[in-house]
């Protein structure tokens, strides 16, 4: 019997999508779950296909071709470390072990030095699209040597999404550059859920049934705004709940779940000081959403305007829906902007050389942000390599020139009615704060020389020239 050419550790809902994924385009695959039974479960529902299922891990490694290649689809965190631990001993010199999780990119980098002290090789892989993803093609962003991604090459391609034929998967660079660029993949798919969020929260208040949001949201769809976000939210609008008959999304409750990676990109961008007002907006509102019970205690005690939601005066349904789509698509473009700066910014500083016109033509299939938006993100790229802004990109400049005023006025609307827009108006901020000449920072920097010596530059003096107030007036 012929050794797999592929192995699995970890058959939860991504593994087990993942290896019926790579089985399918014809490779024979090992699988070990550390709870035996799960992986009895699994191969017993599959007779037919070429699964080999090891209840130990010596028998799991036996069972593979070698080189090895091994992905390891467990829980984020300690496990992983706890799995290459005990798969070190049992394996060869080039052995390729892939951790396919969402693991945090530092980690990444420690475990690729690990293995490659041990003489192993290793990938950390972003994959995303979540279970159907795995189970019919997900966007994979794998990092690690170029000699690696050579070999494991034709089973990434073989199993990612394609688009137009391209597959969504390439390499996109050494050590922890695949987890990283997956972990800012997720935080704009916070920003980009967000924001729809807050155009439904608008369309709420102004009185829209689902019936109208489902038309409004598929229509979009049939435009420049297409995407798998988008799509799905038409259809949720749609969904009746079978026990009571109503609109499914009217029964559940407004208090979102994280795991955890929007945080961490969110983090990083403070580290990196790299502005993120989109999708840090789409953080805090997922934690505010939580705190649902200070929330209702509040509601009776902080006073807004005097009744939810508002009333259409002079302006049509149809103006309303063009305007919030507006706000809408500059909003999305000014999240990719900073989380493509983020990437940007770390990518230089690790020396990744990271093309970020093909992490956007990845993304464009495969991943929960796929959307047609992401050519546009790869013409702008392929257009400049050294683009410094997205929103400078002239196709994305026009979008936003031509739709700044609706945008104003949805943000002016929303916080007139005591409608919260983290993440439209964050995005507006950064876009006003990016294209002022002049902020008030003159007199931040007066405060910090007051307080604290910490000197400041004039305008009237050359730059890099700094000088200090001695005789600030004193406090009285
Ligand atoms: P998960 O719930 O994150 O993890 C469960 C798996 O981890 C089980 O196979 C479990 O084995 C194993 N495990 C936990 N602790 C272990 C340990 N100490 N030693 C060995 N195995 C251990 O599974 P998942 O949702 O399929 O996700 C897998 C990875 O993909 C995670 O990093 C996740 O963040 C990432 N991811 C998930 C999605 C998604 O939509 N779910 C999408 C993209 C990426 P037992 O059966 O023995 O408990």
């Amino acid at each position: 019997m012929s050794n797999s050419d592929f192995g699995l550790i970890g058959l939860a809902v991504m593994g087990q999508n993942l290896v019926l994924n790579v089985e399918s385009r014809g490779f024979k695959v090992s699988v070990y779950n550390r709870t035996t039974s799960i992986m009895e479960e699994f191969v017993s529902a599959h007779p037919d296909k070429q699964l080999v299922g090891e209840s130990t891990l010596e028998g799991f490694v036996q069972s593979l071709a070698k080189p090895r290649k091994i992905m390891i689809m467990v829980k984020a965190g300690g496990p992983v470390d706890a799995v290459i631990e005990s798969l070190i001993p049992l394996l060869d010199k080039d052995d390729i072990i892939i951790d396919g999780g969402n693991s945090l990119y530092t980690d990444t980098e420690r475990r690729d030095a690990w293995c490659s002290k041990e003489g192993l090789r290793f990938i950390g892989a972003g994959v995303s699209g979540g279970e159907e993803g795995a189970r019919k093609g997900p966007s994979i962003m794998p990092g690690g040597p170029a000699s690696t991604w050579e070999v494991m090459k034709p089973i990434f391609e073989s199993i990612s999404a394609k688009v137009d034929g391209v597959p969504c998967v390439t390499h996109i660079g050494p050590g922890g550059a695949g987890h990283f660029v997956k972990m800012v993949h997720n935080g704009i798919e916070y920003g980009d859920m967000q924001l729809i969020c807050e155009a439904y929260n608008i369309f709420k208040a102004a009185g829209f049934s689902n019936e109208e949001l489902a038309d409004i949201f598929a229509e979009w769809n049939a435009g420049d705004l297409e995407s798998f976000l988008i799509e799905i939210t038409a259809n949720i609008f749609k969904q009746k709940d079978p026990e009571t008959g109503k609109d499914i999304v009217d029964l559940i409750v407004d208090k979102a779940g994280q795991k955890g990676t929007g945080r961490w990109t969110v983090m990083e961008s403070v580290e990196q000081a790299v502005p993120f007002s989109t999708i840090a907006g789409s953080v805090e509102a997922r934690i505010i959403s939580s705190m649902r019970g200070q929330r209702k205690n509040a509601s009776g005690i902080l006073q807004g305007p005097d009744n939810w939601g508002f009333e259409l005066s002079g302006m049509s349904k149809e103006d309303l829906v063009s305007k919030v789509r507006n706000a809408l698509y500059a909003s999305k473009i000014v999240s990719y902007a900073q989380g493509l700066d983020l990437i940007a910014k770390v990518g230089r500083e690790k020396n990744w050389s990271l093309d970020l016109g093909a992490i956007a033509r990845i993304w464009r299939g495969g991943c929960i942000i796929r959307a047609k938006f992401l050519n546009r993100i790869t013409e702008a790229f392929e257009a400049d390599a050294d683009l410094t802004n997205l929103m400078l990109a002239p196709f994305f400049t026009e979008i936003l020139n031509s739709g700044q005023k609706d945008w104003r006025e949805v943000v002016a609307l929303a916080a007139t009615n005591g409608i919260p827009v983290p993440s439209f108006g964050g995005s507006l901020s950064y876009y006003d704060a990016y294209r002022a000449e002049r902020l008030p920072a003159n007199l931040l920097q007066a405060q910090r020389d007051f307080f604290g010596a910490h000197t400041y530059e004039r305008i009237d003096k050359p730059e890099g020239e700094f000088f200090h107030t001695e005789d600030w007036p004193e406090l009285i």
